[in-house]
């Protein structure tokens, strides 16, 4: 077994990685600049297995990890680089820290939904819909390494007053233990994985017993078989987490294992397929999501290849989503219609069983809606969406329809067809009231 240990990145400017000798100049520069708003974060696996250093700066992981000039708008780029050229310290601290408010920290009101217990908030949770409950590890909050299109970076760039986690494990079985109707927790971050074993035990174990008879299944959103397989291969606790994996298994629940991939690059290397296979062996399934980004992955053979490949490895395709508007989106965008026409090539050029995945969807403020198409309605073209997942249940499913808009490239900047003021779903408060407690929806 390929042994590696981990050694991260850190990046002030080109120098600090030889590899970059190859960019332009003006590339160059970017590192330094973009750098300062954006948090990098990289490791000897991405840099040396998955990017690809005669293609810079167009090679895919390259953009998914590397500041690039694009990322900041042209007026921003200008600004950090006087302040930067001026060495005047406080001036750039204080822009970087506006740009950063400003390229939207906390997008598709994750500020509400926070669960409440005993009228303390629990930060480190978010209840969103009926069956499914996220929590934060507060000790998964960073990443093996970072993504530039990442709407989660103010946790790890020091806003700390955003950090969505929490210390205890105890809140969180309590009001597992108060809500019966929920069947899934999910483990998010940050990249929960970059948890030792002992500390996601310790959240895990105590949801098998009787007690949690309702928890059906324990599931993990991480990135690391892409960015750090090592973590299930020859890491020093990597044994301790399959076993976990093993003992969710053995308990009768299902342990889903969400990963995160954007690029087939990033299922092709040795350490890779044999994680995979390892986290397989335990039982456990592995369902597969991606953003369709601009520079990454806008191409619908790209898409059938990552799916095709991980079929392969005898993961489950799960979810296409639309990037959400976050830092560097512009530089990411794909209009609606495109990431459309993206999924639907690539679905129809793959078999049945690939058909698993979901998508073109919006994590939206009220639920997950799906872009079905584009067509024509009595002489309106218009996009057929419906919710995949929702605050109401109950609208799930529903087709409805939008007023076309070739440059769209989010929910918010698409309006009702035909005419209407309101979508079916703002209508009658079927969605209650952001922020407040929904569970009267749930009934
Ligand atoms: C996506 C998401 C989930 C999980 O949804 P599934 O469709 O069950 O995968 C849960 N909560 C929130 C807030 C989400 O955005
Ligand atoms: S691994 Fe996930 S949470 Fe971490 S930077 Fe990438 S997209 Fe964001």
């Amino acid at each position: 077994m390929e042994n590696k240990k981990y050694r991260n990145y850190i990046l002030r400017n080109y120098n600090d990685l030889p590899q970059l000798s190859k960019l332009s100049e003006e590339e160059k520069e970017a590192v330094g600049i973009v750098g300062q708003v954006l948090p990098f974060k990289s490791n000897n696996y991405v840099v040396e297995e998955l990017i690809d250093w005669n293609n810079v700066p167009n090679d895919p992981i390259y953009t998914l990890t590397f500041p690039r000039k694009e990322m900041l708008s042209k007026t921003n780029y200008t600004q950090v680089k006087k302040l930067l050229d001026d060495n005047d310290t406080e001036g750039l601290k204080k822009k970087v820290h506006d740009i950063r408010m400003k390229l939207n920290p906390n997008p598709a009101g994750q500020e509400h939904n926070v669960p409440v217990i005993d009228g303390i908030k629990l930060h480190g949770m978010q209840h969103k819909y009926r069956e499914t409950v996220l929590f934060f590890p507060s000790q998964g909050q960073t990443c093996h390494a970072y993504c530039t299109f990442c709407f989660r970076w103010p946790q790890f760039s020091g806003m700390n007053e955003l950090k969505f986690a929490m210390k205890e494990a105890d809140l969180l079985h309590q009001y597992l233990h108060k809500h019966t109707k929920v069947s899934d927790v999910l483990f998010t971050g940050g990249d929960p994985l970059t948890a030792k074993a002992a500390i996601m035990s310790s959240y895990i174990e105590p949801l098998l017993t009787k007690e949690f008879e309702h928890i059906r299944n324990i599931r993990i959103g991480s990135k690391t078989l892409a960015y750090w397989p090592y973590r299930f291969t020859t890491d020093k606790d990597a044994d301790d987490l399959l076993r976990l994996f093993e003992k969710v298994k053995k308990a009768g629940k299902t342990l889903a294992f969400q990963a995160h991939f954007n690029h087939p690059v990033e299922l092709a290397t040795d350490a890779q397929k044999e994680a995979a296979e390892r986290i397989l062996n335990t039982g456990a399934q592995i369902r597969t999501q991606s953003p369709v980004m601009h520079h990454i992955n806008d191409d619908p053979m790209v898409w059938a290849a990552m799916w095709k490949e991980q079929v392969k490895q005898g993961m489950i395709p799960y979810y296409m989503f639309v990037a959400r508007d976050t830092g560097s989106k512009s530089f990411f965008d794909v209009p609606l219609e495109k990431a459309w026409n993206i999924f639907r090539k690539a679905y129809r050029s793959v078999s049945g069983i690939n058909r698993t995945v979901r998508g073109p969807s919006m994590s939206a403020t009220p639920g997950k809606i799906q872009i079905l198409g584009v067509t024509e309605v009595k002489g309106e073209k218009v996009f057929v969406l419906r919710f995949l997942q929702c605050r109401n249940p109950n609208l799930v499913d529903i087709p409805f329809f939008a007023k076309y808009d070739r440059k769209a490239t989010w929910f918010d900047e698409l309006k009702p067809a035909f005419g209407e003021k309101e979508f079916f779903f703002q209508k009658d408060n079927l969605l209650g009231k952001a922020g407040k407690d929904t569970d009267f929806l749930w009934e």
